[in-house]
């Protein structure tokens, strides 16, 4: 098996796993992975839970179809746009309930747990634009600048990962830190961890404790 068509097949696995997870109700959310020029992406219109391989599409990198019968998602622009200013190889995006509550009122999500460093600390909110459109495509490239995830305002969250697989992690920590967030709200005020505590934070993780043997 060609190294796109493994890809294809992730995206069949982890797309199955996004609508049994609750992540995404049938075709409303998108996953695609690249590997060199090429970008293995799930089509329009079908149920991520539906997905065979030879059912998504590969495009090149410029947007020109490469591969398959069907049409690619109407928001590869913004996939192909993430591949075009990060080092991401694989990008998901989601109309999850949390988060998809916190883009539609709020303008970032703050650090309220110390997780939330796994995706760069403060997730941006992009800009309102209509789906699959230039206009949201940059307005996420610029929410995104030096982090792993954002929230696109009104519309739902996108993750990247260096793996089809860390991508589809980090949805699912975007979307149980917007819970937190959330939930929080209807106890209380949510505490926002300071820069201090967040370097401190980095401070430790790079310093493990090694534990001697007896
Ligand atoms: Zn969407």
């Amino acid at each position: 098996m060609t190294a796109i068509d493994q890809l294809r097949q992730q995206l069949c696995e982890y797309g199955g796993r996004a609508v049994e997870l609750g992540l995404v109700l049938g075709s409303s959310g998108n996953l695609s992975a690249r590997h060199g020029d090429l970008v293995a992406v799930t089509p329009s219109g079908v149920a991520l839970d539906r997905l065979t391989p030879e059912m998504c599409p590969v495009v090149d990198v410029e947007g020109y179809l490469v591969e398959g019968d069907l049409q690619p998602s109407s928001e590869t622009p913004m996939h192909l746009a993430i591949y075009g200013s990060t080092t991401a190889q694989a990008v998901v995006h989601t109309h999850a309930v949390f988060g998809t509550v916190v883009a539609t009122t709020m303008t970032e999500l703050p650090p309220v747990h110390y997780n939330a460093l796994l995706l760069g600390g403060v997730v941006k909110v992009a800009e309102y634009a209509t789906y699959g459109t230039p206009e949201l495509a940059a307005n996420i490239r610029t929410a995104m600048e030096g982090k792993q995830a954002a929230l696109m305002a009104n519309h739902g969250g996108v993750t990247i990962g260096a793996t089809l697989e860390q991508a589809f992690e980090a949805t699912r920590l975007l979307e149980w830190l917007c819970e937190v967030y959330v939930r929080g709200l209807s106890v209380g005020k949510p505490v926002v961890l300071t820069d201090e505590q967040l370097a401190a934070v980095v401070e430790r993780a790079a310093n493990p404790p090694v534990f001697p043997r007896r």
